[in-house]
């Protein structure tokens, strides 16, 4: 006899991060490649010496620091391990078997994964013909079944943006009770048109069942601590608070992303070199013939087709290491200089010997 497991798990893929090796470049996950800062660095060595205690909870520093951070209060922010944690809970609040979870795609793996593991339905409304979410057909989609809608923006992992008058448009058709999630894991990469600019903390007070969800493992350069969070409703913020597993986001992790919000503005300045080298990277791999959506994020999406996984898998013999969508697409990190040339030439010798 094995144990027994849930049989509606067994065709449930588990989440498969991109593999590196020595040598190779890796532009698999979306991370930075700056180390933290001596103040975080310090700030970690201090928060070390009290490990043999649990940490705080509540997360009453880092929520507090937050809550300042982004003028709202505490009541309205919920910390996790790392935003995937609170795709999770916010799904384990909502939905449950026979409910329905909407969200854009292609978009991030998390969505469809953590619905089906508390049996909901995921709802996956295709991403319009230039790889944005498409919301008036997401708006359509919306049954009485559905408790949660995803929006994420800029969407991992084609790095479009929705427009900010098509957001209020959706938000103003979806039903009250029904909670929306903004995704904005990439949101310090973002610079937006005219058309694509919102203040998401204006829009949560305005629409009481909006959550926004953001990170420090980007642009803050977390990604190894885990910590994300939500700026929500305080009758959100309190469900977030029953299913949140104690203790999950570790002493370690809340003193760095104390000391990286004290640190802000050193750390937002580095965006700018990715933005830039962003706009650098489209541009080669537009002028080399590839079609690339325009990205708000710190990647680039690549709309290969049936080429996906050959590029991916090319790539790695020229020590690339990029993330394949199978039948769609690649992903790619934009870094630094050196590292985004080692990708274009990658790139350039493809084209020339598809050729
Ligand atoms: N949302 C999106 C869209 C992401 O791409 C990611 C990370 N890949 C996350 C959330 C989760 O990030 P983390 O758990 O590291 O905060």
């Amino acid at each position: 006899m094995t144990p027994r497991i849930r049989p509606d798990l067994a065709t449930l893929p588990a989440y498969v991060p991109g593999k590196t090796f020595p040598g190779a470049v890796k532009l698999a996950s979306n991370e930075v490649t700056f180390g933290p800062l001596p103040s975080v660095a310090t700030a970690i060595a201090d928060a070390a010496v009290g490990l043999n205690r649990y940490p705080d909870n509540a997360m009453v520093e880092l929520t507090e620091a937050l809550a300042k951070r982004l003028g709202v209060t505490p009541d309205n922010i919920q910390t996790g391990c790392g935003s995937v944690s609170l795709c999770q809970n916010l799904i384990a609040i909502t939905s449950a078997p026979g409910d329905e979870v909407l969200f854009g795609w292609r978009s991030f793996e998390t969505y469809p994964l953590a619905t089906r593991v508390v049996g909901a339905t995921p709802v996956q409304i295709p991403l319009t013909g230039d790889h944005t979410y498409d919301l008036s057909a997401m708006a359509e989609a919306i049954t009485e079944r559905t408790r949660l809608i995803f929006v994420c923006n800029p969407n991992n992992p084609t790095g479009t943006v929705v427009d900010a008058d098509d957001l209020t448009a959706f938000l103003d058709r979806v039903p009250p009770e029904v909670v929306v999630a903004l995704d904005e894991a990439y949101i310090e990469y973002l610079r937006p048109s005219a058309e694509q600019r919102y203040d998401a903390i204006e829009l949560h007070r305005r629409y009481r069942n909006l959550v926004v969800l953001r990170t420090f493992s980007k642009a803050y350069g977390l990604a190894g601590l885990r910590v994300g969070y939500a700026i929500a409703d305080p009758t959100v913020i309190e469900a977030l608070r029953k299913v949140h597993i104690p203790f999950s986001v570790n002493s370690l992790a809340q003193a760095a992303a104390v000391a990286c919000l004290a640190a802000d503005a050193e750390l937002l300045a580095r965006t700018e070199a990715i933005v830039a080298e962003r706009a650098r990277v489209s541009a080669r791999l537009i002028e080399l013939g590839y079609r690339v959506p325009e990205s708000q994020a710190n990647f680039v999406w690549i709309d290969l087709g049936a080429d996906a996984l050959d590029f991916a898998a090319a790539g790695l013999e020229h020590k690339v290491v990029i993330r394949p969508f199978a039948g769609e697409g690649v992903r790619v990190t934009v870094t630094e200089p050196h590292e985004n040339d080692v990708f274009l030439d990658f790139a350039q010798r493809w084209v020339s010997e598809a050729g």
